[in-house]
């Protein structure tokens, strides 16, 4: 999405791009593929409607959004209990102050802290006093009991962070985006962000099965042999391999693992994110992505996608700790049957505090980096990071040309 996002803006700007990517197709971590006729992403990823970059890159409507329901589902060990967000959910109200999931306290706690990530703007948050995201919830005053069954496996799930030790800053802006914004994916799956990035440029533009091996100044050298020298060269690589290209300091890596269920034979229904807010195995969410999208599934079929966020994602036993998990959540998840098993190495790097959302995208003469691992892990700050690294080449073109 970053090197897209770059690629486009270049193009835009009138400028010959070449766009290299190393495997089949275009968009890295946010692909799908249909499998038995159901619609897969790679690893169980979700569009948070609020982030700003979307409206600059996409016609909204031709995402064909599905939106999960605002709030939780939360397993508790022996039943499931719902958090709504009373604020745009009134209905939600009385089933969220009498869920035993945390205190009235906790819940108050919440509304004050609702209210403070939708002060001022997101730069602003990005500027606040940044701690890990654990220290932070200890700081708003939240009951053990409330971390451990709500914060805990909500943040684990989209930091890809168990221990909450990413930073504060990610987690009040991924909070204010939760509150302002829906939790969706577009009908034909996260892929389509990338397909519909990439349908922007010029045909030719983008070329698959072209790994880079190396950099030399401005020129790179496939893997096949070929050399290619340019003006300018944008690494829009994961972290870890721009930090290889680049030599750069690697920004380390969170792994995370999706296990994805055909669930016809015995369907569970709920447009809810589910929790486990029982700690009770190494999958920390759930969702039923047929009943938010029910593209995802052929007719009338149901489709699941448990998430292990953390290094319990590269267990050797993890499908069948999992299925244990879900027993207890469902019995008929006996049932059902795996369709692919996602282990993704480096899903988000580490992100720890303090976080530098910024960090330069400018790495040497005409050489130029972008990437989550520049600004926020996600698909905004890839976005981001594109149209900034953009923004420095022509800026420094237009430089050169002038002097
Ligand atoms: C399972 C999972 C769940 C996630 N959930 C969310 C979520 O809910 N919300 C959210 O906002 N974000 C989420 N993220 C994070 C988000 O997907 C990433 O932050 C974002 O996609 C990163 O985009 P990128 O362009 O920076 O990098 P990438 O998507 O990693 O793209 C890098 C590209 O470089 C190519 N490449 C690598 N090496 C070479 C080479 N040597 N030569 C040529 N090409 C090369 C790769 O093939 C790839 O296409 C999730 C990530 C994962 C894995």
């Amino acid at each position: 999405m970053a090197g897209l996002a770059c690629a486009r803006t270049l193009s835009a700007a009138g400028l010959s791009v070449r766009v290299l990517e190393a495997s089949d197709g275009v968009g890295g971590r946010v692909r799908s593929d249909v499998v038995d006729g159901f619609r897969l992403d790679r690893g169980f990823q979700i569009l948070l409607t609020a982030y700003p970059e979307l409206s600059r890159w996409f016609d909204m409507d031709d995402l064909q959004l599905r939106r999960f329901q605002a709030g939780a589902t939360i397993w508790t060990g022996t039943r499931f209990t719902t958090i709504g967000d009373p604020l745009r959910s009134p209905r939600d109200l009385p089933s969220t102050i009498t869920s035993s999931v945390g205190s009235l306290a906790d819940k108050l706690r919440l509304l004050k802290l609702i209210a403070s990530v939708r002060r001022g703007s997101v730069s602003q948050i990005l500027r606040r006093s940044d701690m890990s995201t654990e220290a932070k919830i200890a700081q708003l005053g939240f009951s053990e009991r409330f971390i451990k069954q709500f914060l805990q496996p909500l943040f684990s799930g989209i930091q890809l962070d168990p221990e909450l030790e990413v930073s504060s800053r990610r987690f009040e802006v991924i909070f204010r985006m939760l509150s302002v914004g829906d939790s969706a994916v577009p009908a034909m799956g996260m892929g389509s962000l990338s397909e519909l990035m990439a349908n922007q440029l010029p045909a030719g533009v983008v070329q698959c099965n072209r790994k880079v091996a190396e950099l030399d100044g401005t020129s790179v050298l496939l893997v096949d042999g070929e050399r290619i020298s340019s003006r300018v060269v944008v690494v829009a690589t994961q972290g870890p391999t721009a930090s290889d290209l680049l030599k750069l300091p690697d920004p380390g890596s969170r792994p995370v693992a999706a296990i994805w269920f055909d669930s016809s034979s015995d369907p569970l229904r709920n447009k809810k994110i589910l929790l486990d807010g029982a700690q009770s195995g190494p999958m920390k969410n759930m969702a039923v992505l047929s009943e938010v999208a029910p593209e995802y599934a052929p007719a009338g079929r149901s489709l699941c996608v448990a998430a292990v966020p953390g290094p319990a994602a590269l267990m050797p036993d993890l499908e069948s700790s999992v299925r244990t998990q879900l027993k207890q959540w469902h019995p008929g998840s006996s049932s059902w049957e795996t369709l692919r098993v996602d282990v993704i190495a480096h899903g988000q790097p580490l992100q720890l505090p303090p976080l530098d959302p910024r960090r330069t995208v400018r790495v040497g003469a005409g050489r130029y980096v972008c990437g989550d691992h520049r600004d926020t892990a996600s698909l905004q700050g890839a976005l981001f990071s594109g149209r900034r690294a953009a923004a420095a080449v022509l800026a420094d073109l237009q430089d050169r040309s002038d002097s």
